[in-house]
């Protein structure tokens, strides 16, 4: 998940027409491809890179540790025969050959992390992949399509306020100025850049074009509670969330606490009390799983003695469904105009800041099911709150989410945490909807 909701969104989800999987009913075949302890270790020895005192990692992109980490990851990626490059944006890309001429099948996630972040974020979807490669290098297994492993730069956006940036670069999405950028400390995102193998005077090549790649699939751990709740190892991702942000002001006036009747007051507090309840009841009205939130609050003059005169808030709004997000902000401002009217305030928000929905690929859903049940594991469909890579993937690509379960459902803290088997669990899934995926896309182009 990013550290910042910063970064454009996919403005339009291509879902490319692919040859579903074929859903043929097989016993499954719970022996494993992949190796659970082998992928362990190389997840604890990541988690050296930055590791913090209470036990998870502070890897922020553009920083020493990022840089070490990508070294170790790099050295696991060539160890298993992948020929790697990095791109102008940093992003590493670990390519090993098919055997037809096809576009590549990518897949992969990040292994920079929050400040005082854990060790699965990112991490699992990365390692996984190099697993899953060196899985089918133990049993020589060949692929039709090459396949690559990507790890996305600076996922988080700890750094130069720029999450998803390896993402946004493929997607031909980063703002003109972005390597100008400097941190707080004064340094130059452009340097950085130079250090992890890129180059900021080359950044529009980092571009993916469409087609470029036959589709992009995503391990990674759930981040939320869903999946642990419901005892189900496998979540089928339906999409990342679409998310609304507008920033609201009440205006009141601001007079003495002592001498101002109740019948003659415009507490903007009051009023925008109420509004953080409507944005709660109106969020709730319907059924399903969007979400909202009152995040802040500013409180002018904020003072014991004095009736506040001006309050801003945001509200934000989160669905896979951007119709409902419109439908459900468009009875919270009804909501705040009758509020205004009864609290004697004005209540003014500005234009939403949105970021549209990701939908993956209905065929990549169906693949990631039959992955699991082959693999005898059970799976459930859900939608991703978090922000991915996966999101301006889907720009130039189709793509899928893999979940497993959060411990707790904690994420972004040294205690996140997902078990061994668990994590071997998704690693298993991404293999196998890999080689559903390899028999299934561009089947005309077969001889
Ligand atoms: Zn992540």
């Amino acid at each position: 998940m990013r550290f910042r909701e910063t970064a454009a969104l996919a403005a339009c989800v291509l879902l490319f027409a692919i040859v579903p999987p074929r859903a043929q009913p097989q016993a499954p075949s719970p022996e494993r491809h992949v190796q659970q302890q082998r992928l362990w270790e190389t997840l604890q020895k990541l988690g050296e890179f930055g590791k913090n005192p209470e036990g998870g990692v502070s890897r922020v992109g553009f920083t020493e540790e990022d840089l070490a980490g990508r070294a170790y990851v790099i050295g696991l990626m060539k160890e298993a025969g992948l020929d790697v490059r990095t791109d102008p944006a940093g992003n590493i890309f670990g390519h090993r050959a098919g055997t037809e001429a096809l576009p590549p099948i990518l897949f992969g996630s990040h292994i920079d992390s929050v400040p005082h972040g854990g060790n699965f974020d990112g991490d699992v979807g990365s390692l996984g992949a190099v697993e899953v490669i060196r899985a089918l290098n133990d049993k020589n297994q060949k692929t039709r399509h090459p396949l690559e492993v990507v790890v996305w730069t600076n996922e988080e956006g700890g750094r130069f306020y720029a999450g998803l940036f390896g993402s946004t670069a493929a997607a031909g999405l980063l703002p003109a100025d972005i390597a100008s950028r400097r941190d707080d400390n004064g340094q130059l995102l452009a340097d950085w850049l130079k250090r992890m193998g890129g180059d900021a005077s080359r950044l529009p090549e980092a571009r993916i074009a469409k087609g470029a790649y036959a589709g992009y699939l995503e391990l990674h751990i759930e981040q939320g509670g869903t999946l642990e709740t419901a005892e189900i190892p496998i979540g089928v991702v339906q999409g990342i969330v679409g998310i609304s942000v507008r920033t609201c002001t009440a205006a009141g006036f601001a007079n003495h606490a002592g001498t101002t009747p109740m019948n003659q007051r415009k507490d903007a507090l009051a009023a925008a009390s109420r509004a953080v309840l409507a944005v709660r009841e109106e969020v709730r009205r319907e059924p399903g799983r969007q979400v909202g939130t009152v995040g802040w609050m500013r409180v002018e003059p904020g003072a014991a003695n004095v009736i506040p005169g001006r309050v801003q808030f945001p509200v934000e709004l989160r669905d896979l469904d951007k119709e409902r997000i419109n439908r459900i902000a468009a009875r919270i401002l009804a909501r705040f105009e009758i509020i205004a009217r009864e609290e004697n305030v004005e209540i003014v928000c500005t234009p939403p800041d949105l970021h549209e929905p990701a939908i993956t690929s209905p065929a990549f859903r169906d693949a990631i099911r039959g992955a699991a049940a082959s693999a005898g594991l059970k799976t459930t469909d859900l939608p991703s709150g978090a922000g991915h890579d996966a999101q301006n993937v889907a720009r130039f690509a189709a793509m899928g989410m893999i979940f497993v379960p959060s411990k707790g459902g904690i994420s972004h803290s040294p205690l996140e945490f997902t078990p061994p088997d668990q994590v071997a669990n998704g690693a298993e899934v991404l293999y196998r909807t890999i080689m559903i995926l390899d028999a299934a896309l561009d089947a005309a182009a077969r001889p």
